[in-house]
Protein backbone atom coordinates (compact mmCIF):
# COMPACT_ATOMS: atom_id res chain seq x y z
CA UNK A 1 0.00 0.00 0.00
CA UNK A 2 2.55 2.76 0.95
CA UNK A 3 5.34 2.99 -1.89
CA UNK A 4 7.74 4.99 0.49
CA UNK A 5 10.58 3.27 -0.51
CA UNK A 6 10.37 4.20 -4.19
CA UNK A 7 12.86 7.15 -4.18
CA UNK A 8 12.53 7.42 -7.99
CA UNK A 9 8.34 8.83 -7.96
CA UNK A 10 8.24 12.47 -7.90
CA UNK A 11 5.73 14.22 -5.35
CA UNK A 12 3.11 14.37 -7.71
CA UNK A 13 3.24 10.91 -8.34
CA UNK A 14 2.64 9.93 -4.92
CA UNK A 15 0.21 12.34 -4.44
CA UNK A 16 -1.58 10.73 -7.20
CA UNK A 17 -1.52 7.48 -4.86
CA UNK A 18 -2.55 9.02 -1.45
CA UNK A 19 -5.86 10.88 -3.26
CA UNK A 20 -6.43 7.96 -5.19
CA UNK A 21 -6.32 6.57 -1.72
CA UNK A 22 -8.22 9.32 -0.08
CA UNK A 23 -11.16 8.94 -2.95
CA UNK A 24 -11.72 5.27 -2.41
CA UNK A 25 -12.14 5.46 1.02
CA UNK A 26 -14.31 8.87 1.25
CA UNK A 27 -16.54 6.48 -1.52
CA UNK A 28 -16.82 3.38 0.95
CA UNK A 29 -17.47 5.61 3.87
CA UNK A 30 -20.28 7.54 1.71
CA UNK A 31 -18.36 10.78 1.73
CA UNK A 32 -17.80 13.81 -0.27
CA UNK A 33 -14.06 14.27 -0.96
CA UNK A 34 -13.99 17.76 0.36
CA UNK A 35 -15.33 16.74 3.84
CA UNK A 36 -11.61 15.66 4.14
CA UNK A 37 -8.62 17.43 4.14
CA UNK A 38 -5.03 17.12 3.60
CA UNK A 39 -1.99 18.52 5.46
CA UNK A 40 1.08 17.26 3.84
CA UNK A 41 3.26 17.02 6.66
CA UNK A 42 7.27 18.35 5.88
CA UNK A 43 8.97 17.54 8.60
CA UNK A 44 12.68 16.61 8.03
CA UNK A 45 12.33 17.73 4.02
CA UNK A 46 14.14 20.98 3.05
CA UNK A 47 11.98 23.45 1.08
CA UNK A 48 12.91 22.16 -2.24
CA UNK A 49 10.76 19.60 -1.29
CA UNK A 50 8.50 22.12 -0.47
CA UNK A 51 8.03 23.84 -3.62
CA UNK A 52 7.61 20.68 -5.31
CA UNK A 53 4.38 19.93 -2.79
CA UNK A 54 3.17 23.49 -3.56
CA UNK A 55 3.72 23.20 -7.22
CA UNK A 56 1.27 19.75 -6.85
CA UNK A 57 -1.51 21.99 -5.35
CA UNK A 58 -0.21 21.09 -1.94
CA UNK A 59 -1.68 23.98 -0.08
CA UNK A 60 -1.99 22.55 3.99
CA UNK A 61 1.55 21.88 5.63
CA UNK A 62 2.19 20.15 8.87
CA UNK A 63 5.21 20.61 10.63
CA UNK A 64 5.74 18.99 14.25
CA UNK A 65 8.81 21.14 15.57
CA UNK A 66 8.65 25.09 15.88
CA UNK A 67 12.33 25.50 15.67
CA UNK A 68 12.33 23.72 12.12
CA UNK A 69 9.60 25.18 11.18
CA UNK A 70 10.93 28.37 11.92
CA UNK A 71 13.84 27.82 9.61
CA UNK A 72 11.85 26.96 6.81
CA UNK A 73 8.50 28.63 6.24
CA UNK A 74 10.19 32.16 5.35
CA UNK A 75 11.96 29.91 2.44
CA UNK A 76 8.65 28.38 1.54
CA UNK A 77 5.81 30.22 -1.06
CA UNK A 78 3.88 32.42 0.91
CA UNK A 79 0.53 30.94 -0.26
CA UNK A 80 1.09 27.53 1.58
CA UNK A 81 -1.13 27.69 5.29
CA UNK A 82 0.81 25.71 7.93
CA UNK A 83 -0.30 23.71 10.58
CA UNK A 84 1.68 22.39 13.75
CA UNK A 85 1.13 18.57 14.45
CA UNK A 86 3.69 17.90 16.93
CA UNK A 87 3.47 18.78 21.13
CA UNK A 88 4.25 22.75 21.68
CA UNK A 89 6.30 23.71 24.58
CA UNK A 90 4.67 27.18 26.17
CA UNK A 91 7.86 28.51 25.53
CA UNK A 92 7.93 28.40 21.68
CA UNK A 93 3.84 29.84 22.05
CA UNK A 94 4.94 33.28 20.98
CA UNK A 95 6.80 31.86 17.55
CA UNK A 96 4.16 29.40 16.50
CA UNK A 97 1.34 31.87 17.01
CA UNK A 98 3.06 33.98 13.54
CA UNK A 99 3.70 30.97 12.02
CA UNK A 100 0.84 28.44 11.98
CA UNK A 101 -2.92 29.29 11.73
CA UNK A 102 -4.03 25.83 13.42
CA UNK A 103 -2.42 23.88 15.91
CA UNK A 104 -3.15 19.99 15.97
CA UNK A 105 -1.46 18.95 19.41
CA UNK A 106 -3.17 20.68 22.56
CA UNK A 107 -2.43 19.30 25.09
CA UNK A 108 -2.72 21.18 28.86
CA UNK A 109 -5.19 24.09 30.08
CA UNK A 110 -1.27 25.88 30.42
CA UNK A 111 -1.16 25.78 27.05
CA UNK A 112 -4.31 26.48 25.66
CA UNK A 113 -4.12 29.92 27.85
CA UNK A 114 -0.80 30.50 26.80
CA UNK A 115 -2.11 30.03 22.75
CA UNK A 116 -4.60 32.37 23.70
CA UNK A 117 -2.82 34.93 25.07
CA UNK A 118 -0.28 34.71 22.45
CA UNK A 119 -2.38 35.44 19.76
CA UNK A 120 -4.49 38.26 21.46
CA UNK A 121 -0.57 39.83 21.74
CA UNK A 122 -0.33 38.46 17.64
CA UNK A 123 -3.37 39.94 16.73
CA UNK A 124 -4.50 36.34 15.37
CA UNK A 125 -7.54 34.20 15.89
CA UNK A 126 -5.41 30.22 16.42
CA UNK A 127 -7.62 27.16 15.22
CA UNK A 128 -6.73 25.25 17.51
CA UNK A 129 -7.46 20.90 18.10
CA UNK A 130 -7.50 19.32 21.28
CA UNK A 131 -4.94 16.18 21.19
CA UNK A 132 -6.71 13.00 23.10
CA UNK A 133 -4.91 10.38 24.18
CA UNK A 134 -7.36 7.71 23.79
CA UNK A 135 -5.59 4.21 23.94
CA UNK A 136 -4.37 5.35 27.30
CA UNK A 137 -1.00 4.47 25.99
CA UNK A 138 1.97 5.98 28.67
CA UNK A 139 4.50 7.14 26.59
CA UNK A 140 2.11 9.57 24.82
CA UNK A 141 1.12 13.65 24.79
CA UNK A 142 -2.73 14.23 24.95
CA UNK A 143 -4.92 14.69 27.28
CA UNK A 144 -6.65 11.68 29.01
CA UNK A 145 -10.76 11.89 28.34
CA UNK A 146 -11.16 12.61 31.70
CA UNK A 147 -9.41 16.01 31.63
CA UNK A 148 -11.02 17.58 28.36
CA UNK A 149 -13.93 18.68 30.13
CA UNK A 150 -12.27 21.55 32.05
CA UNK A 151 -10.78 22.40 28.74
CA UNK A 152 -13.56 22.47 27.02
CA UNK A 153 -15.46 24.93 29.37
CA UNK A 154 -12.41 27.19 29.77
CA UNK A 155 -11.79 27.48 25.99
CA UNK A 156 -15.57 29.34 26.09
CA UNK A 157 -14.24 32.50 27.66
CA UNK A 158 -10.85 32.78 25.51
CA UNK A 159 -11.19 35.06 22.58
CA UNK A 160 -8.67 34.53 20.35
CA UNK A 161 -8.84 31.22 19.37
CA UNK A 162 -11.10 28.75 18.10
CA UNK A 163 -11.49 25.63 19.58
CA UNK A 164 -12.22 23.51 16.16
CA UNK A 165 -11.97 20.16 17.25
CA UNK A 166 -10.03 16.77 18.36
CA UNK A 167 -6.96 15.11 17.02
CA UNK A 168 -5.34 11.36 18.44
CA UNK A 169 -2.70 9.32 17.45
CA UNK A 170 -3.13 5.87 17.87
CA UNK A 171 -0.32 3.53 18.65
CA UNK A 172 1.52 2.26 15.98
CA UNK A 173 0.53 -0.99 14.64
CA UNK A 174 1.25 -2.80 11.37
CA UNK A 175 -2.42 -3.48 10.75
CA UNK A 176 -3.98 -0.55 9.89
CA UNK A 177 -7.29 -2.38 11.11
CA UNK A 178 -6.25 -1.93 14.57
CA UNK A 179 -6.25 2.01 14.86
CA UNK A 180 -9.90 1.69 13.78
CA UNK A 181 -11.24 1.13 17.79
CA UNK A 182 -9.61 4.27 18.52
CA UNK A 183 -10.70 6.60 15.63
CA UNK A 184 -14.06 5.12 16.32
CA UNK A 185 -13.35 6.29 20.57
CA UNK A 186 -12.63 10.05 19.17
CA UNK A 187 -15.68 10.35 17.18
CA UNK A 188 -17.56 8.94 20.05
CA UNK A 189 -16.51 11.57 22.46
CA UNK A 190 -16.74 14.16 19.85
CA UNK A 191 -20.26 13.28 20.13
CA UNK A 192 -20.60 13.52 23.87
CA UNK A 193 -18.44 15.99 24.64
CA UNK A 194 -20.61 18.12 21.70
CA UNK A 195 -24.04 17.36 23.34
CA UNK A 196 -22.99 18.19 26.69
CA UNK A 197 -21.50 21.91 25.79
CA UNK A 198 -22.71 23.05 22.49
CA UNK A 199 -19.25 23.48 21.18
CA UNK A 200 -19.58 21.54 17.72
CA UNK A 201 -16.17 20.23 17.45
CA UNK A 202 -16.39 19.72 14.15
CA UNK A 203 -13.24 18.57 12.66
CA UNK A 204 -11.36 15.33 13.83
CA UNK A 205 -7.79 15.61 12.57
CA UNK A 206 -6.89 11.27 12.51
CA UNK A 207 -5.51 9.04 10.16
CA UNK A 208 -1.66 9.29 8.93
CA UNK A 209 0.28 7.47 6.03
CA UNK A 210 -0.13 3.81 6.62
CA UNK A 211 -3.83 4.20 8.63
CA UNK A 212 -5.64 7.22 6.52
CA UNK A 213 -8.41 5.13 4.92
CA UNK A 214 -9.41 3.30 8.33
CA UNK A 215 -9.45 6.82 9.68
CA UNK A 216 -11.63 8.58 7.10
CA UNK A 217 -14.11 5.64 7.34
CA UNK A 218 -14.46 6.37 10.74
CA UNK A 219 -14.72 10.52 10.15
CA UNK A 220 -11.57 12.13 10.09
CA UNK A 221 -11.96 15.35 8.46
CA UNK A 222 -8.32 16.10 8.68
CA UNK A 223 -5.12 13.42 7.35
CA UNK A 224 -1.53 14.32 8.28
CA UNK A 225 0.16 12.56 5.85
CA UNK A 226 3.95 12.43 5.92
CA UNK A 227 6.40 9.31 4.52
CA UNK A 228 3.65 8.57 1.70
CA UNK A 229 3.99 11.99 0.15
CA UNK A 230 7.32 13.23 0.78
CA UNK A 231 9.12 9.61 0.97
CA UNK A 232 11.09 8.20 4.11
CA UNK A 233 12.69 11.05 6.45
C1 LIG B 1 5.08 12.84 11.42
C2 LIG B 1 3.66 13.02 11.78
C3 LIG B 1 2.64 12.69 10.88
C4 LIG B 1 2.91 12.07 9.53
O1 LIG B 1 3.28 10.74 9.73
P1 LIG B 1 3.55 9.74 8.50
O2 LIG B 1 3.42 8.39 9.10
O3 LIG B 1 4.91 10.04 8.00
O4 LIG B 1 2.49 9.99 7.49
C5 LIG B 1 1.34 12.91 11.27
N1 LIG B 1 1.03 13.43 12.48
C6 LIG B 1 1.97 13.76 13.38
C7 LIG B 1 1.58 14.31 14.70
C8 LIG B 1 3.32 13.56 13.07
O5 LIG B 1 4.26 13.87 13.97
Amino acid sequence: MTEAGNKDESFSDRLKNVEARIHAACKRAGRARDDVNLVAVSKGHGPERIREAANAGIIFLGESKVQEARAKIPESPGHLRWHLVGHLQTNKVKFAVHLFEAIHSVDSLKLLNAVNQGAEVAGVTMQLFLEVNVSGEVSKFGLTPEQVPELLEASTRLMHVDLVGLMTIPPFTEDPEKARPHFQRLRALRDQWRADTGIPLDELSMGMSHDLEVAIEEGATWVRVGTDLFGTR
